[in-house]
């Protein structure tokens, strides 16, 4: 990329005494701040002319990879498509212009944008209520398990603090159920990758407030045993939670509330599309069951008798207040709430149903295709998803981050790899239901030749990528020594 031609940072681009901009005159007159309020030297910033900052920013944007770019199969962060129409709606300055305290004769759209996502979400899930106050998946996991813990607190269920977690579990499972003040007990998968209901059984008892499952699990897995362990959770009194982050496979197949869960999560930048790479911005709203509902964060918008909405704030008592004053300000990410309605309006109803088999299809097809160069470690109809432990052909020393590297070159995200932590060379592959046959076949090519080039010119493989603007960096002195100041020279030599 030719932006190493301007330098890589914008302090490199400096040249004392260049200006890019001029103030207008002063209009107000020679006010001075008072000696203590101003600065002994002058700050350390950048001097470049207008045209260097926009070529250097410019620049920098052309090397950023996103979904509009290439094919982008990142397992479990679910890189779909966003199409241009949901930037088109949340851009409106209607929308856009909103402030969260005007009064709700003045913002009846957006409340009922509000309210008819909140009864889409309950449809597609069969569940009765939803927020749409998380901000984040993990957000929302933190709200379900407060919703949780105070429906045990409100029976005076005190003893309730233990989460039982699959091993094979997002890692923010455990995260969200240790910010919430409970315990954190592992159940193992078997061999097949599923929740082992032998192993659960002696975990269960009166300690127990929930089990988290993940479903279709990490491995991209439909979780058979649902029924079962749904019967066994209830019984011991604890609540069954659903990790839906990814619910696009079970669209218009099955519906969590049908399978005995009593909460869940959504993220709606994954399932119903918003860009989210680099960490934001997210959405997850959160679900229960009917008796539950009077535990979910205020306030929430309803529909009034005469037609119109209004934001509800029924708390009485606030005796179940519990989980409102942890969640986000006001009513989470409207953006992405905007984006995640027009995604579900532009499908309608039919071709909703259509998301679920076609995520399935497209992961199966991929699997089935390189699964006799690269290792299937569980073999199995897998459902959005699935994992390789590596290469087939171990003898090569080409491990995944290589593959990962190699992918670079030719133009592909690499997909998510290291996770889940279930086996050591793990390479998750999501290719979800928007990619064209042209377009997954020449993924499957380049991923077969990748495996050819690791037998034949390994070497090739091990030092990619090769025509990437950084080459392979030092990932581990990257995490364990970041640089993330810049230091000007000219504070180098005052030291
Ligand atoms: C992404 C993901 C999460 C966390 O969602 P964030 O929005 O990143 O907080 C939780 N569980 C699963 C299975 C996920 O894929």
């Amino acid at each position: 990329m030719n932006n190493r031609l301007y330098g890589n940072l914008i302090f490199e681009l400096s040249h004392p005494g260049t200006c890019g901009y001029s103030l207008p005159a002063n209009r107000f007159g020679n006010y001075n701040l008072p000696e203590e309020m101003r600065r002994a030297t002058d700050a350390e910033l950048p001097e470049c002319d207008e045209m260097t900052v926009v070529r250097h920013y410019t620049n920098h944007s052309a090397n950023n990879f996103g979904v509009n770019n290439g094919f982008y199969p990142l397992g479990s962060c679910t890189m779909k498509y966003n199409p241009v129409i949901n930037e088109e709606v949340a851009a409106m300055p209607q929308f856009q212009n909103l402030h969260p305290l005007q009064p709700n004769s003045t913002c009846q759209g957006a409340l009922e944008v509000y309210y008819n996502l909140q009864k889409s979400l309950c449809e597609l899930t069969g569940l009765a209520e939803f927020t749409l106050n998380p901000c984040a998946g993990a957000h929302g996991e933190l709200t379900g398990l407060m919703v949780i813990r105070s429906y045990h607190q409100s029976r005076g269920d005190h003893k309730r603090v233990k989460v039982i977690v699959p091993d094979s579990a997002h890692g923010t499972n455990p995260a969200s159920a240790a910010v919430c003040g409970l315990e954190i007990v592992e159940v193992k998968s078997t061999a097949n990758g599923l929740v082992d209901v032998e192993s659960l059984k002696p975990l269960l008892g009166d300690d127990i407030a929930a089990m988290m499952m993940t479903n279709p699990n990490t491995l991209g897995l439909f979780e058979s045993e649902i029924p079962e362990i749904a019967k066994l959770v209830h019984e011991c009194g604890g609540l069954m939670y659903y990790d839906g982050a990814n619910l696009n496979p079970m669209l218009g197949v099955s519906r969590p509330g049908d399978m005995g869960f009593d909460v869940m999560h959504i993220n709606l930048h994954k399932t119903f599309s918003t860009p989210h790479g680099g960490g934001g911005p997210g959405s997850g709203p959160v679900g229960v069951r009917a008796d539950l509902v009077d535990f979910l964060p205020k306030p929430k918008v309803e529909k009034l008798a005469d037609g119109t909405f209004a934001l509800v704030n029924d708390l009485q008592s606030g005796e179940y207040d519990v989980t409102r004053n942890h969640i986000g300000a006001y009513l989470g990410n409207f953006a992405v709430i905007l984006r995640a309605y027009t995604y579900i309006l532009t499908l309608g109803a039919e071709n909703i149903k259509m998301v679920g088999p076609l995520a399935t299809l497209n992961a199966n097809y991929i699997k089935e295709m390189l699964k006799d160069v690269y290792e299937l470690p569980i073999e199995s109809v897998c459902k959005h998803e699935f994992v390789f432990d590596g290469l087939k052909d171990k003898s090569t020393e080409v491990s995944t981050m290589d593959v990962a590297k190699r992918l670079l070159d030719y133009g592909y995200h690499a997909p998510t790899i290291y996770f889940p932590l279930l086996f050591h060379q793990s390479l998750m592959i999501e290719p979800t239901e928007n990619e064209s046959k042209q377009t997954i076949d020449g993924f499957i090519g380049v991923m077969r030749k990748i495996a050819e080039e690791a037998a034949t010119t390994p070497e090739v493989v091990k030092t990619a990528p090769h025509n990437a603007p950084i080459t392979r960096v030092d990932d581990v002195r990257a995490a364990m020594h970041p640089v993330i100041t810049y230091r000007m020279l000219a504070n180098d030599t005052q030291e």
